[in-house]
């Protein structure tokens, strides 16, 4: 690691976190019996290369191999590290989401078990973190996955930064570094781990990306079929909703219904002068009944925009921004 950098960690821990460890390591698994040992041994010396220490929290996702024996195992052996064990499978979203908890470190690195993602990236992230970044996300930019699951997952990646503007090209790396106030302040439930970029954007956290090396999973098999990409989508549409338009869901809906309401009030308004002037018979003009359906459509659309309106009223009271610094 870089003297600068190094150096920059030690100064931040020995004023304001004492003898706790600068970086906390994440790492959600199920059923990764396999992988966790080599991943522990790579870690160790990626880590010692650096001359860090580090704390390991690894979250057993209700595996129901021999993952857990292994994880206590290592646990008894070495100090630094943490294990946590879910019931049952809650989803990688939930094992995060109690990493990120349990955290103590002034930086978080989250990877995957199954040693797809390099440990030896892990110097690189922090310092591209160091330039004034809040998250880097890892961008496989070469990915050993199965063309199933590049192709769709290239389209998701685009669209996804179309909507929501976050320049990057790989939302669901596994491979991510944080500081310390993005983990503790993003809320990561259901099956959003797919769009923590976005959440901390949303956030106004500072979000950028690396390249990173990536392998093909070496055991085991991939814990999310095909149904990822649908729920992929549903996950997104959530993610807007919650992010962009939690607060005014009138400016979604409202803009268009007018927009519905007016095209359906000028066909209506057209044909009906027609009428008037004995131009036309409207019992034989089918398009009356299609500027109906765009006035009905337009109605329904404010009427839902006033309806999230009020149930998000109570919203708008709670916490809706987040702060950077508190000079008192
Ligand atoms: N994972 C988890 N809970 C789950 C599914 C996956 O903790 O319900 C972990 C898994 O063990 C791995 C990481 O999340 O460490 C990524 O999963 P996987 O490699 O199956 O995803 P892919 O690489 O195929 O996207
Ligand atoms: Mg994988």
């Amino acid at each position: 690691m870089p003297a600068a950098i190094s150096q920059h960690l030690k100064s931040r821990t020995t004023r304001t976190r004492g003898a706790l460890p600068r970086i906390s390591v994440v790492v959600p698994l199920y059923n990764e019996e396999e992988s966790v040992p080599e991943l522990f041994e790579s870690l160790q010396q990626v880590f010692k290369q650096m001359g860090e220490p580090f704390e390991l929290i690894l979250v057993d996702d209700g595996s129901t191999d021999g993952s857990f024996r292994v994880l206590e195992d290592l646990h008894r052996r070495h100090k630094n590290i943490k294990v946590i064990r879910f019931r049952r499978n809650f989803g990688k979203s939930a094992a995060l989401s109690i990493g990120f908890a349990e955290a103590a470190g002034e930086f978080v690195i989250t990877l995957d078990a199954d040693l797809q993602d390099d440990p030896a990236e892990i110097p690189g992230l922090l310092q591209a973190l160091n330039d004034s970044y809040d998250l880097i996300s890892g961008w496989k930019r070469k990915r050993y996955d199965p063309i199933s699951k590049t192709i769709p997952s290239r389209f998701f990646n685009f669209v996804t930064a179309k909507l929501t503007g976050i320049p990057i090209h790989d939302f669901n790396c596994g491979l991510k570094a944080y500081r310390r106030e993005v983990v503790k302040e993003i809320n990561v439930y259901g099956e959003l781990h797919r769009y923590i970029p976005v959440l901390a954007h949303w956030a106004g956290y500072r979000v950028g990306e690396k390249v990173v090396q990536h392998h093909p999973r070496k055991y085991g098999r991939t814990k999310f079929g095909i149904s990822r990409f649908l729920r992929g989508f549903l996950d997104l549409m959530t993610i807007l909703f919650t992010t962009r338009y939690i607060r005014r869901p009138l400016h979604l809906f409202g803009v268009w219904g007018i927009i519905s309401f007016l095209i359906g009030a000028a066909i209506d308004i057209t044909l009906s002068i027609e009428w008037l002037l004995g131009r036309t018979s409207l019992s034989n003009r089918p398009l009356f009944l299609v500027g109906f359906l765009f006035i009905i459509i337009g109605v329904q659309f404010i009427s839902i925009g006033l309806l999230g309106e009020m149930i998000t009223r109570q919203e708008r009271d709670t916490q809706h921004y987040s702060i950077r610094e508190y000079l008192k």
